[in-house]
C-alpha cells in the first residue's frame, strides 16, 4: 500500500469512529429523555429483573471501548483497521443490549461489523461477520430473546432473513465495487499507454532514425534557445560542425547500406566522447554538428581533436578494415554573434580544413572575421 492510501485509509478509521461517537452520543441522549420523561416500562422492568445493570454495564463498556480506540488511534501507528473493526464488533452486541433487546429492529444493532466489512471493500470480513452474525443470534433468540421476552419464532425467521439480506446486498456492493475498479484500472493502463505512445512519438520526432542523434529540426531549437541563454548570462558556447570525408566514395565503393553503417558508427563514436552538457545532432546527410555549453574553447578543441582521432582508428570490417575519417570545423561564440554568424564561422573553419587536406580540426580563432575562410590548423 502507498502513502496516499494509507493516508487514505487512515481518514476511513477516523471517519468510523466518530460515527461511533456520534451514534453513542445518540444513544445517551436518548435514554436520558427516555429515562427523564417516559421512565421505565412496567413490563421491561419486571422480566428479568436486570434493566439497570444491564443498562449501565453496556454503557460503560461502550464509553471505555470507544475510549481505548480512540486512545489506539492517537498513540499507535499500526492496526487501525484492526483497532476500529475489533472495537466495531464488540460495541455492535453493547449497542444490542443498551438498545434494549425487548424492543423491535434491536438487533439491527448486530449487523454493524457487515457495514464496517462493506466501508472497508472488505469481501472476506463481511462473510466472516455476516455468518458470524447469523450464527450467533441462534443462542441470542433461544437463549434470551425467547425465555425472557417471549419472541415469536417468526420474529426470529424475519431477523435471520435480514441478516442475510443484507449480506446479499453487502456482497452485490462489493462485487460492483470491484467490477468499477477493474474498469478503473484498464482506464487508467490505456491512459498510461496513450502517456507512453505520446513520449515515443515526441522522441521519434526529435531524433534522427539513423543514428539515434537529435535531428536537424531539434538542433535548431535547442541552439536558439541556448544562444538566447548565452547572450543573456554570457556564458560560453562552441559549435563544431563534423563531415565525414569522402563519403561518397564510401557509398560508391561499398554499397549504401555500408554507408549507413559508417553513419552509425561515427555518431556513437561521438555519443561516446560527450559529456552531459553536449548536444549532438546529425545535420544533414554525413554532417554531424556538437554543441559544447560548458566548456573552454581549449577544452572543446581537446574534445574534437580527440574525437576525430578516435573515428580516425576504428575499422569497418565491412570496408575491408579500412578507417574513415572526418574533418571539422570548430569556432567559439561571441557576444553579439547570431545562429547564421556562428554558423558561417564554424563553416569556413570547416571548408579550411577540407581544403587543407582533410582528417583535421581547424578552428576559427576569434580574432579572424567570420566571413573570412582563415582559420588556425590545430591538427593536421
Ligand atoms: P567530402 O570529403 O568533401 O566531404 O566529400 P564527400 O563525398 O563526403 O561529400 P559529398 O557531399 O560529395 O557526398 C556526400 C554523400 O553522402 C552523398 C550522399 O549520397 C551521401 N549520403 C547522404 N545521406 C546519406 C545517408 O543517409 N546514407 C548514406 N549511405 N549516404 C548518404
Ligand atoms: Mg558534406
Ligand atoms: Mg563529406
Amino acid at each position: 500500500m502507498d502513502g496516499n492510501n494509507v493516508l487514505l485509509e487512515d481518514r476511513w478509521h477516523r471517519k468510523i469512529l466518530n460515527a461511533y461517537w456520534i451514534v453513542m452520543g445518540m444513544f445517551l441522549l436518548a435514554q436520558a429523555v427516555f429515562l427523564l420523561f417516559g421512565g421505565i416500562p412496567q413490563g421491561v422492568a419486571e422480566k428479568g429483573g436486570m434493566f439497570w445493570p444491564r443498562l449501565l454495564c453496556s454503557n460503560g463498556l461502550t464509553l471505555l471501548l470507544l475510549g481505548m480506540t480512540e486512545t489506539w488511534l492517537r498513540r499507535w501507528t499500526k492496526h487501525h483497521k484492526k483497532a476500529i473493526v475489533a472495537c466495531g464488533f464488540l460495541i455492535s452486541y453493547l449497542f444490542y443490549f443498551i438498545m434494549e433487546p425487548a424492543a423491535d429492529g434491536s438487533q439491527v444493532a448486530l449487523l454493524l461489523p457487515v457495514l464496517i466489512s462493506i466501508v472497508y471493500f472488505d469481501r472476506r470480513m463481511m462473510y466472516g461477520f455476516g455468518m458470524f452474525t447469523i450464527l450467533m443470534y441462534v443462542p441470542i433468540y433461544f437463549l434470551l430473546e425467547r425465555p425472557l421476552y417471549e419472541k415469536p419464532i417468526p420474529e426470529f425467521i424475519q431477523v435471520e432473513s435480514v441478516f442475510v439480506v443484507c449480506l446479499i446486498f453487502g456482497r452485490t456492493i462489493l462485487i460492483r465495487v470491484k467490477e468499477f475498479f477493474a474498469y478503473l484500472k484498464t482506464v487508467m493502463k490505456s491512459e498510461q499507454q496513450l502517456l507512453v505512445e505520446k513520449t515515443i512519438s515526441d522522441k521519434l520526432l526529435k531524433m534522427d532514425a539513423l543514428t539515434g542523434l537529435y535531428n536537424h529540426k531539434t538542433f535548431h531549437e535547442y541552439l536558439d534557445a541556448l544562444l538566447e541563454h548565452s547572450e543573456k548570462y554570457h556564458l560560453p558556447l562552441q559549435l563544431a560542425i563534423i563531415d565525414i570525408d569522402g563519403f561518397k566514395k564510401v557509398n560508391d565503393s561499398y554499397g549504401h547500406w555500408v554507408g549507413d553503417l559508417v553513419l552509425k558508427q561515427v555518431a556513437s563514436t561521438i555519443t561516446s566522447i560527450m559529456t552531459p552538457n553536449d548536444f549532438a545532432a546529425r545535420y544533414g546527410g554525413e554532417e554531424f554538428a556538437v554543441i559544447f555549453a560548458d566548456k573552454t574553447l581549449a577544452e572543446a578543441e581537446r574534445i574534437t581533436e580527440e574525437l576525430r582521432k578516435e573515428i580516425a582508428v576504428v575499422e569497418l570490417s565491412n570496408m575491408k578494415g579500412t578507417p574513415v575519417t572526418v574533418s571539422i570545423g570548430l569556432c567559439n561564440y561571441q557576444p553579439g554573434d547570431d545562429k547564421e554568424t556562428l554558423f558561417r564561422k564554424a563553416d569556413s573553419a570547416l571548408y579550411q580544413a577540407k581544403r587543407t587536406g582533410k582528417n583535421k580540426v581547424v578552428t576559427v580563432s576569434d580574432a579572424i572575421p567570420a566571413d573570412s575562410p582563415q582559420g588556425k590548423v590545430a591538427s593536421i
